[in-house]
């Protein structure tokens, strides 16, 4: 231990904190694909953090334009004042998203993104005199972070449960279905009926009280949960059709990390939303963005008398002018260096071949990819949980992941190498062979 006496004082978020201070694991440094821990030893980082850090740890790039940014402009407030990095970044990053969806609302993360997509839907509805339209759909499993917009529209119970009635939601069933899609390399053959749903709840509700459906692309969160073949257009010509708003959460499917800008773009599906964040600055600095279709934005925008306030929602650090230097200089590398297609390429073929090699080995009841995004679904014969012993048994053999149950999430960096792959593939064999 450092600095520090005792690890009472940091409450950790969604950590078992008990367990983990009886036997923490600190990381002390980053570089490239590795983490460094207290004891000197090197951990893969198969998740890239947090889903996040996209082009790799410790770029020089970055740190560089974000020491400059402060020595130039640290801060200045976004209410009726302006600076010049936070156009430009607006601009540079509409290059990437769908074509229409060209404005920009920025937020501090990925929740608080999720938060100004479901204001900004209703400010729309209400612009254009349809203000019964007040309710939301989302799925089960579904992860939009943790304010009560998000909650609300999320899937996952432990994250609902007990904390009071929230927002007028009703959710779509999730598309994992292991017994008829396990083992499917890409999308899953089966189970595009399940946009019907979409059709049910519209009419059991009424779509003239749903403002909008929203979904991740690929479910990160809720166990890498793929969409079927043909879903997401499903659910687009759904919404169309009944004048309701489509809304990807793009967090995590963002930014390279299903082979393209996003998974609109890979899945050639038009939301009238995109939220962003994480892999927007590389993880380095807190930033959400909102992508948002042209004519949302002018029906809000013209629904206000002149030179009035149009839309009363921003925070302190919307387009925080070090946030936008980190992700204009994150930007810059992925272009440079091709990391947003990897994914689709000769090392997303590689990522899909190696993960796939584990079928057949004991315990393991699943493997899912698309792009460089991947889940090895373990089970226990007893039915016991094994996730959490999963992970510490691969930190211990120098991989870092993400447990969801049973299912072991991967989201590596976008500059992962096979020989990395390789060694994923090495450790959960291991694991596999020793518990099962
Ligand atoms: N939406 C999705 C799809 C996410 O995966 C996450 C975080 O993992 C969020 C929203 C919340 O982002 P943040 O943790 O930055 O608030």
């Amino acid at each position: 231990m450092k600095n520090y006496q005792s690890m009472d004082h940091f409450w950790m978020p969604f950590t078992a904190n008990r367990a983990f201070k009886e036997s923490p694991r600190i990381i002390e440094r980053a570089e490239g694909m590795w983490l460094f821990n207290d004891e000197g030893r090197q951990i893969l980082d198969a998740t890239a953090g947090l889903w996040c850090v996209n082009a790799g740890h410790g770029r020089k790039q970055i740190a560089d334009a974000v020491a400059a940014q402060i020595q130039t402009l640290d801060y200045t407030s976004p209410f009726n004042l302006g600076h010049d990095i936070g156009f430009e970044f607006a601009e540079r990053l509409v290059k990437h998203s769908p074509q229409g969806l060209d404005r920009v609302f920025f937020s501090c993360s990925g929740s608080e993104a999720v938060e100004s997509a479901l204001k900004i839907a209703l400010a729309y509805q209400n612009a254009r005199g349809k203000g019964g339209k007040y309710r939301f759909i989302g799925r089960e499993k579904g992860y939009h972070g943790v304010n009560f917009g998000g909650i609300s529209v999320g899937g996952l119970t432990p994250n609902r449960k007990g904390f009071g009635p929230l927002l007028p939601v009703d959710h779509l069933p999730h598309t994992l279905d292991v017994e008829r899609n396990a083992f499917s390399k890409g999308l899953p053959e089966f189970g595009i009926e399940r946009a019907e749903a979409l059709e049910n709840l519209l009419q059991f509700h009424g779509s003239d009280s749903i403002a909008a459906v929203i979904v991740e692309p690929v479910s990160g969160a809720g166990g890498v949960v793929l969409p079927p073949v043909g879903y997401l257009k499903k659910l687009r010509e759904i919404c169309t059709r009944h004048d309701v708003l489509l809304i990807f959460d793009e967090v995590i499917c963002g930014w390279g990390r299903l082979g393209d800008s996003f998974g609109a773009n890979r899945f050639d599906v038009q939301p009238d939303m995109i939220t962003s964040a994480k892999g927007i600055t590389n993880g380095v600095l807190p930033l959400g963005a909102v992508f948002v279709r042209n004519e949302i934005y002018d029906t809000v925008l013209n629904a206000a008398p002149e030179g009035q306030v149009e839309f009363f929602h921003g925070y302190t650090y919307s387009a925080h002018p070090v946030a936008c230097a980190a992700g204009l200089a994150a930007l810059d590398i992925y272009e440079s260096e091709g990391l947003l297609e990897r994914g689709a390429g000769e090392i997303g073929q590689y990522w899909e071949e190696a993960l796939h090699s584990l079928k057949g080995l004991p315990g393991i009841v699943d493997v899912r990819n698309f792009g460089l995004i991947g889940a090895v679904q373990f089970a226990a014969a007893d039915g016991s949980l094994v996730g959490p012993t999963i992970m510490k048994r691969c930190y211990e053999l120098g991989m870092s992941i993400r447990a969801v149950g049973d299912i072991i999430a991967l989201s590596p960096p976008l500059i992962i190498e096979k020989s990395h792959i390789d060694q994923i593939v090495d450790i959960f064999t291991q694991i596999s062979k020793e518990m099962f």
